[in-house]
C-alpha cells in the first residue's frame, strides 16, 4: 500500500534527523522576527536587502491592488497578462541589459520552462552537481541526456563537452550557489561554452539584486553580457523582496518560451500588483545602492570576525555564509541551541545538501547592524568551539 510506504520513509527520515517541520510566523520577513509568541534575530532569510517588508513596495502593491484587485484570472496567454507585468518585463529587460525579458510564476517554474522548450531528447545537459533542484527536475523533465559534473570543476566539464558529439549542448549553472554561497566560475564557463559550441545559462536567484555594481547580479560582476551568457534567469522572490521570477534574452529565446514553455502556458499569471511592487524594488534597487555597499561590508567584516574565532566557515564572498558541521544531527542540535539563544538560522541537511555535509545556511542581510553580527559570533564561538553543543 503506498501510504505504508510514505510512512516508512518519514520514519526513516526522522531516524536520520532529516525530518523538516515548518515555523509559523506573525510578524514581517525582516531581520526581526516573531515566530510562536518569541522575537528572534532572523539568519535565514533570503531578502538579502530588506526590501520585503520596505514602505515603497507595500504602497505599490496596495495601490495596484485597488486598481487591479487580487487575482490576475487566467493565464498570460488568455487575458491575465496585465500593464504591470508587461511594464516590468520591460523594466527587467532593460536592468539586465537583454532584448526581452518573460515572467514566470516561480524560480522554479521558470527554470522548467527554459530547459524544456531548449532541449529535446537527444541533446545533453551539463550541469554543476550542486545546481539547485529545479535545475536537476529541468533536466529530467527535457528527457536531454544529463551529465553532470564535479562542483565548478571546469577540467571535467570541458571533457565532458569534449566528448560529446551529438545533439545540442546546454551548459547550466547557479550563478551563486544556494547552499554554499561560492560563484560559479562564469567566465571559464563562457569560454568553454564558446569554444564546444554550447549555449550557456545562469540561474542567478541569490545575485540578482546583490553582485555587480548596479545589482544585476554575477554577470555584471564578472563583466559578461548577453552574448556570454544568453540565457538569464532570474527570482523575484529574494533581493527583490517580492515574487517570481523571470527568463531574460534575446526576442527569439522569449518569444519560444511564451508559445512553447509549458510552465508559462499552463499557469495563471501572478497577481498584478505583484508585479506593480516588484518594478518598485528594481527601482528602489538602482536608485539606492547603499543597500548592497553595507551588505558587502557586513559579509567582509563576518568572514574576518569568524576567521578568527576558527569557525568552519565554506568558502564565500558572498551573503549566503554556511558552517560547515558534517552530521545532520549536530547540525540541528546547534540550531536548536541557537534558537533557544534567540537566533533563527536553518540546520540544511540532506538531500538538499550532500550526505555528510550538513551545515548552517547563514544568511546575512544589509538590514544586520554589526552588533547583530557580534553576538550570533559571541553565540557560535560558545557553542561551537567550547563544546557546550552536548549541555
Ligand atoms: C530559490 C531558487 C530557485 C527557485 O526560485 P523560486 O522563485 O523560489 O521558485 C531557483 N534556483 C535557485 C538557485 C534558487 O536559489
Amino acid at each position: 500500500m503506498l501510504f505504508e510506504r510514505l510512512k516508512q520513509q518519514l520514519a526513516e527520515r526522522e531516524q536520520a534527523h532529516c525530518y523538516r517541520r515548518r515555523r509559523i510566523m506573525s510578524s514581517p520577513q525582516g531581520v526581526k522576527v516573531s515566530i510562536n509568541g518569541r522575537d528572534y534575530l532572523n539568519f535565514c532569510s533570503n531578502d538579502y536587502l530588506g526590501l520585503a517588508s520596505h514602505p515603497a513596495l507595500k504602497k505599490s502593491f496596495q495601490q495596484a491592488v485597488d486598481r487591479y484587485g487580487v487575482g490576475s484570472g487566467s493565464a498570460h496567454l488568455i487575458n491575465g497578462h496585465s500593464f504591470e507585468h508587461h511594464a516590468l518585463e520591460e523594466e527587467l529587460a532593460a536592468f539586465t541589459g537583454r532584448q526581452r525579458a518573460l515572467l514566470f510564476s516561480t524560480g522554479y517554474m521558470a527554470n522548467l520552462g527554459v530547459i524544456a522548450t531548449l532541449l529535446e531528447r537527444g541533446d545533453t545537459l551539463f550541469a554543476d552537481r550542486l545546481n539547485h533542484a529545479s535545475l536537476i527536475d529541468a533536466g529530467i523533465l527535457s528527457r536531454a541526456r544529463m551529465q553532470r559534473y564535479a562542483h565548478s570543476d571546469m577540467t571535467a566539464l570541458a571533457e565532458k563537452l569534449g566528448q560529446c558529439s551529438k545533439g545540442e549542448k546546454l551548459i547550466v549553472s547557479d550563478g551563486v550557489f544556494s547552499m554554499d554561497g561560492d560563484l560559479a566560475p562564469v567566465v571559464e564557463m563562457a569560454q568553454l561554452a564558446d569554444k564546444y559550441d554550447a549555449l550557456l545559462m545562469i540561474d542567478d536567484a541569490h545575485g540578482l539584486g546583490v553582485l555587480g555594481q548596479h545589482g544585476a547580479g554575477t554577470l555584471e560582476q564578472a563583466g559578461l553580457d548577453a552574448q556570454a551568457a544568453p540565457v538569464l534567469m532570474g527570482t523575484l522572490g529574494k533581493a527583490l523582496g517580492t515574487f517570481g521570477a523571470f527568463v531574460a534574452g534575446d526576442e527569439l529565446l522569449i518569444e519560444a518560451l511564451i508559445n512553447q514553455a509549458r510552465s508559462y502556458v499552463y499557469t495563471t499569471a501572478l497577481p498584478p500588483a505583484v508585479a506593480a511592487a516588484t518594478r518598485s524594488s528594481l527601482q528602489l534597487l538602482q536608485t539606492e545602492s547603499w543597500r548592497r555597499e553595507t551588505l558587502a561590508k557586513r559579509v567582509a567584516y563576518w568572514k574576518q570576525a569568524a576567521a578568527q574565532l576558527q569557525l568552519p566557515l565554506m568558502p564565500s564572498d558572498t551573503a549566503i555564509q554556511p558552517l560547515l558541521l558534517g552530521g545532520s544531527e549536530k547540525a540541528v542540535r546547534l540550531s536548536q541551541k541557537l534558537d533557544e539563544q534567540g537566533f533563527l538560522i536553518s540546520a540544511i541537511r540532506p538531500p538538499t545538501v550532500p550526505k555528510d555535509q550538513a551545515r548552517l545556511r547563514i544568511t546575512l542581510c544589509a538590514e544586520h547592524e554589526q552588533a547583530d553580527l557580534d553576538r550570533l559570533l559571541e553565540a557560535l564561538d560558545k557553542l561551537v568551539n567550547r563544546n557546550s553543543l552536548d549541555d
